[in-house]
């Protein structure tokens, strides 16, 4: 081969590659690791996101959290004896996703709780044998019906599609009454006859038991908005499982997400506004501006957006351009509440001396005057109180002594969240009271509590499927859709400068810390995505080039 044909076969391997990689010469876009990523929200998603990132090869990465800590919804403080209480996400649900795999192989889980019947105390008065009866079927039958609603597939079925849980419920409740009133009308108890009125009214206080539990549970604020497709879409437990007392939650996520820099981590930075711009320039690198509070602002070429949907709903202003009018209704319709867990410790485990001893939890139940105290209506102190809906002793008792744990939802949740510490206590010890008459129940020491609610960044604690959303036909998946297109160097290929993540976006596990840890490793691997042909061509603009130097020495 002569000094002409080498020369040739250079410049037909120069032209291939040039060709293959689709960049023109446009080096930075063809190594994605040089790309300016920023991640908005440093909770389960956005740390996730990041993990993926530096696992995929990104160096250039930041992560603009508002508040001076990591984890967001997942909350772990450190307790006397090394024990921890957990203020956010403590529950795994479920098995066969990352976090379960994750607490699973490094023997994390505590060996799963013992199930135990949940057993009832009764504001009012204690109900006779006869009604505890009734109160037990109703119970048994609510379950029930949860169960059928967990197991119907999802379905264009209009059943499932538009109708709430609570309109389909209540009427399904009504049948069994009827056919539990014909069939009993002669049983006697020490008041007499068991007479239908009062069947009824030990039906409703299950009922009301009930909705006041599932508020906490999924956390619909009102049983009206929550959509049948809560229960088919969602997977979650059982069964459940909770980590070892003297294992954190927030040190699970932080080591499933630990190998990227923590340079990369920008503390006390809330992002104010998000701006696109030269979105028609392709091989612009820098595409998006973010604005922070403090006046500060970064450049990107794409934006992974982990704020919680409670934020996202309050925040209209803070994308330029707007967002699409898809995505807007699809925010405003998603359902996002609030639940509220308080620590209460009292000077003795009074708890202790009620039956059946033992008990991990107590439900109450309200059993007269139900209707007049729900809805709620006014915004008196105490009408948070008929929102109680369960407590039991928080579990390492040894390193946390006589501390129960207390469960609000619904609008109690809201309300509670703006009350002082020492208005709480003295209310709660109230309620307790009137719940536990067979003990003493000493005035509490101490509250411990996060209230999600009034904080800006959170606005409340998770997400639920909301009626609006399954009427207009819409899903998580709808709320994880990428917005500012562009189309990217190489010729028809699309790409977004705006990604979101977070627990609301993930179809299947929305309201879980495993649907927020996988909704960042999707958008991260969708974002890597976009430039997946540019490496794949780089690769093989590399093998023509060895292609091309041995056939130069072959000839
Ligand atoms: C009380 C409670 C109990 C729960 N129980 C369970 C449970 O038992 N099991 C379970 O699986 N899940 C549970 N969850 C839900 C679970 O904790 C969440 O789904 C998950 O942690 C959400 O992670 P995320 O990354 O999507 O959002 P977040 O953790 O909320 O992260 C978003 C981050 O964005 C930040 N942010 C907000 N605004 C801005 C801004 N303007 N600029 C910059 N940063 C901002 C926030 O500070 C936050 O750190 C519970 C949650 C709560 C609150």
């Amino acid at each position: 081969m002569d000094i002409t044909q080498i020369g040739l076969f250079w410049c037909v391997s120069m032209v291939l590659a040039a060709f293959a990689t689709g960049v023109h010469g446009k080096e930075k876009q063809s190594f994605p690791s040089d790309l300016p990523i920023i991640i908005v929200g440093a909770g389960a998603a956005g740390l996730a996101a990041a993990q993926r990132l530096y696992d995929s090869g990104f160096r250039n990465v930041t992560i603009l959290e508002a508040l001076g800590r990591t984890g967001g919804r997942i909350l772990s403080k450190t307790q006397p004896g090394n024990h921890f209480l957990e203020f956010g996400g403590d529950v795994i649900h479920e098995t066969g996703h990352l976090l379960y795999d994750f607490a699973e192989k490094h023997h994390l889980l505590d060996p799963a709780p013992e199930v135990l019947d949940e057993p009832f105390l009764y504001r009012e008065r204690k109900p006779s044998s006869i009604e505890e009866k009734y109160i037990k079927d109703a119970n048994s039958y609510l379950d029930k019906l949860i169960h059928i609603y967990k197991k119907e597939t999802k379905t264009s079925d209009p059943g499932v599609q538009t109708v709430s849980v609570e309109s389909d419920r209540s009427a399904q409740m009504l049948k069994h009454l009827a056919a539990v009133l014909s069939g009993s009308n002669h049983e006697q108890d020490q008041y007499g006859v068991l007479d239908a009125a009062r069947q009824l009214r030990q039906f409703e206080a299950v009922y009301y038991y009930y909705l006041r539990k599932e508020m906490v549970e999924t956390p619909s604020p009102d049983p009206n908005l929550l959509s049948r497709r809560h229960y088919t879409d969602k997977r979650s437990g059982p069964p459940n499982f909770v980590l070892k007392p003297t294992v954190a939650m927030s040190s699970v996520v932080d080591n499933m997400t630990s190998t990227f820099p923590r340079s990369w981590l920008k503390l006390n930075k809330p992002v104010q506004r998000i701006e696109q711009w030269n979105a028609d320039l392709a091989t612009n690198t820098t595409r998006v501006t973010v604005r922070c509070s403090d006046g500060t602002w970064l450049s990107g070429a794409h934006v992974i957006l982990t704020l919680p949907l409670g934020v996202m709903k309050r925040s209209p202003d803070l994308f330029e351009p707007a967002l699409t009018t898809e995505k807007l209704n699809a925010i405003a319709d998603a359902g996002f509440g609030s639940m509220s867990k308080l620590y209460v410790r009292f000077p003795t485990a009074f708890w202790e001396g009620l039956q059946p001893r033992g008990s991990s939890k107590f439900g109450l139940i309200m059993t007269e005057d139900i209707k007049s105290s729900i809805p709620f209506t006014s915004k008196q102190s105490t009408v948070w109180t008929d929102f109680v809906v369960q407590f039991g002793p928080v579990a390492s008792r040894n390193a946390i002594p006589n501390t129960i744990w207390v469960l609000i939802g619904g609008p109690g949740s809201y309300l509670v969240d703006q009350l002082s510490d020492v208005q709480v206590l003295n209310e709660c010890w109230q309620i307790l009271q009137k719940y536990c008459r067979e003990v003493q129940v000493p005035r509490p020491i101490e509250l411990i509590r996060e209230k999600w609610s009034n904080n800006p960044y959170f606005q409340g604690t998770y997400t639920f499927f909301s009626v609006n959303s399954s009427r207009a036909n819409r899903s998580p998946s709808d709320l994880a859709l990428p917005e500012w297109e562009f189309e990217t160097a190489q010729k028809g290929k699309k790409a977004y400068s705006l990604l979101f993540a977070g627990e609301a976006t993930h179809s299947e596990y929305f309201g879980t810390i495993h649907g927020a840890l996988l909704s960042g490793q999707r958008e991260a691997d969708r974002l890597k995505g976009f430039y997946s042909n540019f490496a794949a061509k780089s690769g093989f603009s590399f093998f023509l080039f060895l292609l091309m130097i041995i056939l130069t020495l072959i000839f």
